[in-house]
């Protein structure tokens, strides 16, 4: 299988601005050295508490974000080393759709405004056809086509989230980044978007970046998921496997925490000491060995590598597998 978007060693450390801390200067690391593949087709899930650099890596890869350093390859094409117009053509093709529609939204425009708007952008479609392509647009994300001359504050937040999904489709991208589309949303929403989205996925033959806090969302939404913990790497694996059997004390926390339906399973809840670090200064060796239950001395000293500890079931952990 072909990968659409590749990433090597990415990283994006925010500068902070000196005098803060007595004029010493320093960076959160919000994303420190992420690579990975996604495949044409496939849903990757990323998954990590916030501030664990989830969102920045995903506007990293679209550059919404200018990283600091690393490599983004999208469908043959060297991303960071694009200039601004072919940027703007590129970004056609990888869209990203926020956590909040409504603060995406702007609130003076009609939805039949906020649709058209891309595609005069880009100078999209013949102009007679684009009024038709917001109805059939708005219809496929199951929207009255009629809703068109309405402003966005008419409109529930679930409803407000199909405006944001059919604005971010328009343009026919082949990678959406999925921000948290779900985390603002009431359950029974939640469950509905995410049903419009797994349709979506086949009919315009997309490939999904979805970020989440929440693990019990991505998983079935998501072939593969990675884990992430203070801007690195913790766990990548498919779905099914991270969830079976997680070779990450980090995700094993997560998982304790998604509650089981089957009453009779019983999984022991496992409570992380301490807060997440700081991401300016982060812990040496192991970024998780200040909270890790199973932390050994070595951890605090080496970095633990990246490891494929069963077929492509990859860990950074220096005793993964033999816990
Ligand atoms: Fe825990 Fe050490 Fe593994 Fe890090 S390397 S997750 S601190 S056991
Ligand atoms: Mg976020």
């Amino acid at each position: 299988s072909e990968a659409l978007l590749e990433v090597e060693d990415l990283k994006k450390y925010f500068p902070l601005k000196g005098g803060l801390f007595g004029g010493e200067s320093g960076a959160v690391h919000a994303v420190d050295g992420v690579s990975l593949k996604v495949y044409q087709g496939e849903t990757l899930g990323i998954v990590g508490e916030s501030g664990c650099g989830k969102s920045t890596l995903g506007r990293s890869m679209l550059r919404l974000v200018e990283p600091t350093s690393g490599r983004v390859q999208f469908n043959g094409k060297n991303v960071l080393k694009l200039n601004k117009s072919e940027m703007r053509d590129l970004r056609r093709e990888m869209q990203i759709v926020f956590q909040d529609p409504y603060a995406s939204l702007n609130p003076r425009y009609t939805i039949q405004q906020t649709l058209m708007e891309p595609m005069e952008i880009h100078n999209l479609y013949e102009r007679s056809s684009r009024k038709q392509r917001v109805e059939s647009i708005l219809t496929r994300v199951g929207l009255d086509p009629s809703y068109a001359s309405r402003f966005p504050h008419e409109f529930s937040g679930g409803q407000r989230q199909r405006i944001g999904i059919a604005r971010a489709l328009i343009l026919n991208p082949k990678l959406l980044v999925l921000d948290e589309p779900v985390a603002a949303l009431d359950v029974s929403v939640q469950s509905q978007v995410i049903n419009l989205l797994e349709d979506l996925q086949g009919d315009f033959n997309l490939t999904y970046i979805f970020v989440a806090h929440d693990l019990s969302v991505v998983k079935h939404i998501s072939d593969r998921v990675l884990v992430m913990y203070l801007g690195r790497m913790a766990e990548l694996a498919s779905s099914d496997d991270l969830f079976a059997s997680p070779l990450h004390p980090y995700t094993r926390a997560l998982l304790s925490a998604v509650p089981i339906p089957n009453p009779r399973v019983k999984r022991e809840r496992i409570i992380l000491s301490g807060d997440l670090p700081s991401p300016v200064d982060p812990p040496s060796g192991c970024v998780f060995h200040t909270r890790c239950p199973v932390a050994q001395d070595l951890c605090k000293k080496q970095v633990p590598e990246w490891r494929e500890l069963r077929q492509n079931h990859f860990v950074a952990c220096h005793f993964a597998g033999e816990l």
